[in-house]
């Protein structure tokens, strides 16, 4: 038996691992590498095994650096099925769907400018991707992959479906149990359920992106969240919240619910909901759900919306998000990228952030060298769209709505699989890694190099 990993190994993007038993080639995730120029070129290079060989992938969730590869893997003849809960069946669509707009839309660009502008995939590979979607995994239930091996799913509470998977192997007499965290959740969200891993495996893939720190706790940060909605409304501007399609987006806008509810904002409050693919995401959580928790299955199904406001209106079309331009104050207003690196987000930052009674709520993680970090920092002038634009508005950064575990959970979880060999560090920087690995001493903690593979 053996495992190789070919992607999220000494970075947090890209995750793609090969597990090799009884003949069989089984992929879990098959994820896009994101970040700088050289990083993305990645993307292209061979994946490290032969697409055409692989007999199974199995899909943790529906995150782009999870699934974004899909697509090129069919492309490049991947012709087996892929295995995922309903939920990462449906918003994975909606990701590769999306994905491969922009590698369109990228490559003219590239023509225009005289170079070859070959896009990565297009629509049709993302179509032929949806196409090797088979059968559906429920958490708990084991799904027979080929004789001697068996898929289980557990909750992993990152995003809508999210799930680790327990891989359980056997060849010529030997078995081995091989759990991959996927992306883990903190406890205690607002939608989702607590991650729920398997206990007593043999070897764990696990992911380390906070192994460094602790987020600050849901309930602080949502009354923070509150605060500066009143104070921005008050002064009479507008609140610019970049987010992220999924899972974010929808936090938020149960969070803008409760608040309502309970006063803590006006309930007429105008919200505007600013991302196409954020809305059509937030249709899909609203179909499932059984994978949400169950106070909130119980709104949706006795027919209350938990995403609904009085004063929400959506903007799918792009003439009606330039009409928020002339929304001058009083109004929440959510658009994308989270990060402000690409989408709508950047033109009502470009009217708001000089409107020194606006303010900008930052809610998600924002990387080096994006404009969203650049304001997070505390930068005067910051570049959008080709002009300098002076930032007067107040920001607040918010980060009790991570999707991701903390240090402090990262080890309850490992502590609660009972890892009996070893352990892999996957999908972190260098620093959360080396520190998770620290804090999990004694286990035996490896952490994989790009492309290395180790017998198990
Ligand atoms: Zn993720």
């Amino acid at each position: 038996m053996k495992l190789s990993f070919h992607g999220a190994a000494r970075g947090v993007t890209g995750s793609c691992h090969l597990v090799e038993c009884a003949g069989k080639k089984i992929l879990v995730d098959c994820g896009m590498f994101q970040g700088p120029r050289e990083i993305e070129e990645e993307n292209a290079a061979p994946f490290g095994f032969s697409p055409g060989q692989i007999d199974v992938l199995l899909l943790t969730h529906a995150h782009l650096d999870h699934c974004g590869r899909l697509p090129l893997l069919v492309q490049r003849g991947f012709r087996g099925e892929i295995v995922a809960t309903p939920a990462t069946h449906d918003l994975a669509r909606l990701v590769m769907l999306d994905s491969a707009y922009l590698h369109e839309e990228a490559g003219k660009r590239a023509q225009r400018h005289g170079k070859p502008g070959d896009a990565l995939y297009d629509t049709m590979d993302a179509l032929d991707a949806v196409d090797r979607f088979g059968r559906t995994a429920r958490y708990g239930v084991p799904i027979a992959i080929a004789p001697g091996i068996t898929a289980t799913f557990f909750e992993a509470g990152h995003i809508l479906g999210s799930a680790s998977i327990l891989l359980e192997l056997s060849e010529e007499g030997r078995h081995k149990s091989l759990l991959f965290s996927g992306d883990i959740g903190p406890q205690d969200r607002l939608l989702l359920n607590d991650p729920a891993p398997p206990e007593g495996v043999d070897i764990v893939v696990m992911e380390s992106t906070y192994g460094d720190r602790d987020h600050r706790p849901l309930g602080n940060s949502l009354t923070e969240f509150y605060a500066a909605i009143r104070a921005t409304l008050t002064r009479g501007g507008n609140v610019i919240v970049p987010t992220f399609a999924l899972e974010r987006t929808q936090e938020i806008l149960f969070a803008l619910h409760q608040g309502a509810a309970q006063n803590a904002i006006p309930r007429t409050l105008p919200v505007y909901l600013d991302s196409p693919m954020a809305i059509s995401a937030t249709r899909i959580f609203g179909r499932h759900p059984d994978a949400l928790r169950p106070e909130i299955a119980a709104m949706i199904t006795s027919g209350r919306d938990p995403f609904g406001l009085p004063g929400l209106k959506v903007t799918r079309e792009a003439a009606d998000s330039m009409k928020l331009n002339e929304v001058h104050g009083g109004a929440v207003i959510m658009a994308g990228s989270g990060m402000c690196t690409g989408g709508r987000v950047r033109h009502h930052l470009r009217h708001n952030l000089p409107n020194p009674d606006s303010s900008v709520i930052f809610i998600g993680f924002a990387a080096e060298g994006t404009p969203a970090r650049a304001i997070v920092d505390g930068a005067n002038e910051i570049k959008l769209l080709g002009k300098t634009i002076p930032v007067r508005a107040s920001v607040h950064t918010i980060n009790g709505f991570s999707a991701h575990a903390g240090r402090k959970d990262l080890i309850a979880w490992h502590n609660r699989t009972k890892t009996r060999e070893r352990t892999f560090l996957v999908h972190g920087e260098e620093k959360p890694m080396k520190a998770l690995a620290e804090a999990l001493a004694p286990a035996r903690v490896d952490r994989p190099r790009p492309h290395q593979s180790f017998e198990i």
